[in-house]
């Protein structure tokens, strides 16, 4: 067996309720200084509450709050204000570019990294990733880290706040681990892969039982078990699996997506949402089963009961001309992305004629808006 080297977790996660406050004593033992970092104006009260609690235990705490998403321009900038004021860690509380903006900022300046997700749209807390994009959202690349954050804090009281559809994004992209894992994975002989996609096989099981009732009802065990699902153990599939295990085609094809313009911004499990429904139907073109047919139908019911778009008119673009979509379809299929691990050959043409089948909504799913 060839050499692997694995950043599974972090080195500490504390979660439940009030997991924030129960946190401060594991804070103080990693940075004396941290920066503190966020972006939204909804999470900006919370991050001010932060700062208050780690003063009042004697952590001077730097704030910064960054302008767009996880960018160069931004990373620079934070990495500035780190080192001109000497910070010793950094405090990443946010959704998931925020977390990737942290980890990166942490690993470039190499301090200590404390993640706190304010909501459960991505495993980002978790992970040794970060995705790079342009300051207005267009996906560059992802840059691996050298390791895990040192401290994951998942605070029940604060993520059971964040507007449900940030957990049906999260769950979107969780689900996604199944499909992408097995696809490209499935012929593995190493075990941490088997195992990392039989957990993804598990998961998906209880977001399909529980995702429902945990997105209607935040108080409900099911949100407990799907928020964590969705933050935590999706990380834990990813970090025991490997590259291998993250992507078949539903992230490249959200990678291509990112590249367009929209009315309203999605978030990242949105599109990954939308590009796992094209990839069933790539494979379901390249099948002579009837699985991916069945996969696809039932992720269209699951994906409407928890309203994730399933169709290009509910991703919200500005402009939803063929010129249009095969510029993200050419940049999800450019000779070094992820999308040709898949067991068949996939170019762009192939992708766009998948595409265009989901110009509007699917007349057989039921609709729950
Ligand atoms: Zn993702």
């Amino acid at each position: 067996m060839s050499l692997n080297i694995h950043n599974i977790s972090p080195s500490k996660v504390i979660r439940g309720e009030g997991a924030w406050i129960k946190s401060i004593d594991s804070i103080t033992k990693l940075c004396k200084k941290p920066l503190i970092l966020g972006r939204s104006n909804s999470t900006k009260k919370l991050r001010d509450s932060f700062e208050n609690d780690l003063l009042l235990k004697g952590v001077k705490v730097i704030s910064f709050e960054l302008d767009n998403d996880c960018c160069e321009i931004d990373i620079q900038k934070a990495c500035l204000h780190s080192k001109n004021n000497n910070c010793d860690g950094i405090i990443a509380a946010g959704g998931g570019k925020v977390l990737d903006a942290g980890k990166l900022i942490a690993d470039l300046l190499g301090i200590n990294c404390i993640t706190v997700p304010l909501s459960a749209s991505t495993c980002a807390g978790w992970t040794s990733l970060s995705n790079i994009y342009t300051p207005d959202g267009k996906f560059i690349k992802d840059v691996i880290l050298k390791k895990c954050p040192n401290l994951l804090i998942f605070d029940h009281t604060i993520v059971r706040t964040a507007p449900p559809r940030t957990l049906a994004s999260g769950m979107a992209d969780a689900v996604a681990k199944w499909y992408e894992s097995s696809l490209t994975s499935n012929l593995s002989q190493d075990g941490f892969v088997q195992q990392a996609v039989q957990m993804a096989r598990v998961l998906r099981d209880q977001l399909f039982l529980n995702g429902y009732e945990a997105f209607l009802d935040p108080l409900s065990n099911s949100w407990e078990t799907v928020a964590e699902g969705c933050a935590l153990t999706a990380g834990i599939i990813g970090g025991l699996g490997g590259a291998r295990c993250r992507t078949a085609a539903a992230h490249p094809i959200h990678n291509g997506l990112t590249q367009l313009k929209y009315k309203n911004k999605p978030l990242h499990g949105e599109l990954v949402g939308f590009g796992l429904l094209v990839q069933l139907h790539l494979e379901d073109k390249n099948s002579n089963t009837q699985l991916p047919k069945q996969a696809k139908s039932q992720l269209i019911d699951f994906f409407s009961q928890i309203n994730l778009p399933i169709s290009i008119e509910s991703i919200c673009l500005i402009n939803t001309s063929s010129n249009e979509l095969q510029k993200a379809c050419r940049f999800a299929c450019k000779g070094d992305s992820d999308i040709h691990q898949i067991p068949f050959p996939v170019n762009e043409k192939d992708l766009f004629d998948a595409m265009q089948s989901f110009q509007s909504l699917p007349t057989s799913s039921k609709i729950n808006l």
